[in-house]
């Protein structure tokens, strides 16, 4: 079993959604309050990543330079998928850069990123496996693991190829808990039985969660507690036993607030809660959405620049919406860019999604609001 001490809170802070200012860069005023308040609940869990943009430097400035390096924890990861990768030692730069970004001298966790079928042989084939054990022998990390959107098989082949792995990083919601595209309970129940810490990511499902179509909110709504929509899906999660920590990718001071009013002093589900979470698992799966989680993989490499994430959001939001501000909005999105019927089939897009979605069927799909 591993040496990993328990995070002060089960709440960890997801850096990949950070808030915004107007002109599109990171508020770090409002990231400095967010984190000074994470802290002082008792959160010690920080998780940024090499590939989210601008998001190391801003720990840099509002974590690392103002907290004591021993007050909290820091994960970052390596990505084969980085724009800067071209080989296997452009690929082991990567945490020289991230230190540098960072300045945070060594990261508590270190993470192989988002691991799936399209990508786990490239992690093999640069070594990188040997590569972080000779990281932490190094001090410059002192914990490794991995964090994972494939299948259970594939899960079960990694952790049995590399059984020093200290902890997963796994996709975990109660929309993608018997989900066949996540099948994030088998994944959940592999890491145990391996003995590995669990670390979720996507706890609201990219936000999809956070706002849930009608008849999960009617469910909710129905049990009058004043608690927020997220609330449920983060102590859906929480609730689990064998986890780490639960990263929530908080992108305002009110959603911070909110985490932590119900994760300050966690209490797991009741039964009945299990019970109304079972009912909304149910009424989640009864209405079709897209379950793009905006991660925006998918349109670095795009050679005809189709903003796909958007696009899917304005297909989803179409749900009592008239045609034509669907249409409208699709227009601003799709605004000097390309639009879903620009798609080459290519395929660079499928081979990406962490969430294995069909991109090219589904852009066919949201072709409509260009008639
Ligand atoms: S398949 Fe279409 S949407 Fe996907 S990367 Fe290629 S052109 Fe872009
Ligand atoms: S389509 Fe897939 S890769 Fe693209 S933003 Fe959505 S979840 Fe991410």
């Amino acid at each position: 079993m591993s040496d990993i001490k328990k995070p002060g809170l089960k709440l960890g802070f997801g850096l990949m959604r950070l808030p915004k200012l107007e002109d599109g860069s990171i508020n770090v005023e409002d990231f400095k309050v967010m984190v000074d308040k994470f802290l002082e609940a008792g959160g010690t869990y920080f998780d940024t990543a090499y590939v989210y943009p601008g998001s190391e430097e801003a720990t840099k400035k509002a974590l690392v330079e103002r907290h004591p390096r021993e007050s909290y924890t820091l994960a970052s990861k390596l990505a084969v998928f980085a724009d800067s990768v071209k080989d296997e030692a452009s690929a082991k730069q990567e945490i020289y850069t991230s230190l540098e970004r960072t300045g945070a001298g060594y990261f508590d966790f270190y993470l192989l990123h988002a691991i799936q079928r399209g990508n786990y042989q490239t992690y093999e084939d640069y070594h990188l496996w040997d590569y972080v054990k000779e990281l932490k022998a190094k001090g410059l990390i002192k914990h490794y693991g991995f964090s994972f959107h494939g299948d259970p098989e594939l899960l079960e082949e990694l952790l049995t190829r590399h059984p020093d792995a200290e902890f997963v990083q796994l996709q975990v919601n109660y929309a993608d808990w018997e989900n066949p595209g996540v099948q994030a309970r088998r994944n959940w129940e592999i890491c145990q039985k391996h003995g590995k810490p669990i670390v979720v990511m996507e706890p609201v499902k990219g936000g999809i969660l956070a706002d849930p179509v009608a008849p999960v909110k009617a469910l909710f709504d129905a049990e009058n507690t004043g608690m927020s929509y997220p609330s449920w899906a983060v102590r859906f999660v929480a609730s689990k036993e064998g986890l780490l920590v639960v990263l929530s990718g908080m992108s305002s001071i009110g959603q911070m607030e909110d985490n932590l009013s119900y994760m300050k002093d966690f209490k797991p589900l009741s039964e009945h809660e299990e019970e109304v979470i079972a009912k909304a698992q149910e009424a989640f799966n009864s209405v079709k959405k897209i379950p793009c989680t905006g991660c925006s993989y998918c349109t670095k490499g795009c050679p005809m620049g189709i903003p796909i994430p958007d696009i899917f959001t304005v297909e989803n939001r179409k749900e009592g919406s008239p045609e034509f501000r669907t249409r409208r909005e699709y227009v601003i999105v799709t605004q000097d860019k390309g639009k879903a019927s620009d798609c080459l089939q290519c395929g660079q897009c499928e081979s990406v999604c962490p969430q294995h979605l069909p991109i090219i069927e589904l852009l066919e799909k949201c072709r409509w609001m260009e008639a």
